[in-house]
């Protein structure tokens, strides 16, 4: 799985990213402790998409003196693919506090697997955020793609997919829709089944977060 690679997609590397994958794609696994870890494994995604986030400099005072420090220099919008994207939202929450949190509803249809878009809410100053699409699962592709489509329509310039697992066709669909934006994952697998769920993937991120 590692070894697949996308132009324009970095799938971060790290002993702690792949010891708690393990732990989430586990069947085994209890939907506290899945939680707990997608929640983890987002924030350590987080780490890596955030990395070239512009910050400014500005002036503190330390109990013992002044000295400089930063700030990041643009507002932050997460936005959440719902529903499985909620988990991830929080977690983003917990390292970008400031955040502001737009929502995309999409759901699939059972049939075609095509992305049906039935909610967009995102704050009026898209332009001049940074944005942060989050879904733990790119699956085929389609749901990310219409929702940053949507995205753009409403002035995000600087956006970035942020997903726990992608899978090959999926990530390479998005991009080559969107080679603007980038995308960031824990892991990389090969395909998607039948039922379009990717494989060895974890099942249905939703449902395993939310315990139906
Ligand atoms: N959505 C999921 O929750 N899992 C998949 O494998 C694909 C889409």
């Amino acid at each position: 799985m590692s070894e697949l690679s996308i132009p324009g997609c970095v799938v971060v590397d790290h002993p702690l990213v792949r010891t708690k994958m393990a732990t989430l794609r586990g069947k085994g696994t209890p939907c506290e402790l899945f939680r707990r870890t997608l929640h983890e494994l987002t924030a350590l995604v987080a780490f890596e998409a955030t990395r070239d986030l512009p910050t400014e400099e500005l002036e503190i005072e330390t109990p013992l003196e002044r000295c400089s420090g930063h700030r990041l220099a643009h507002p932050v919008t997460i936005v959440p693919i719902l529903r499985a994207g909620l988990g991830m939202a929080q977690a983003m929450l917990d390292v970008l506090p400031q955040a502001r949190v737009g929502h995309v509803g999409m759901y699939r249809d059972e049939k075609t697997f095509e992305p049906k878009s039935y909610y967009f809410k995102a704050p009026p100053d898209l332009a001049v955020t940074d944005v942060f699409l989050v879904d733990p699962m790119l699956a085929t592709g389609n749901s990310a793609s219409d929702a940053a489509t949507e995205l753009k329509a409403c002035g995000a310039k600087r956006l970035r997919l942020v997903a726990l697992i992608g899978c090959a066709p999926g990530a390479e669909l998005f991009r080559k829709k969107h080679p603007d934006v980038p995308v960031f994952l824990a892991a990389l697998d090969p395909g998607l089944n039948a039922k379009a769920y990717i494989v060895p993937g974890l099942g249905d991120a939703g449902d395993r977060y939310f315990g139906t």
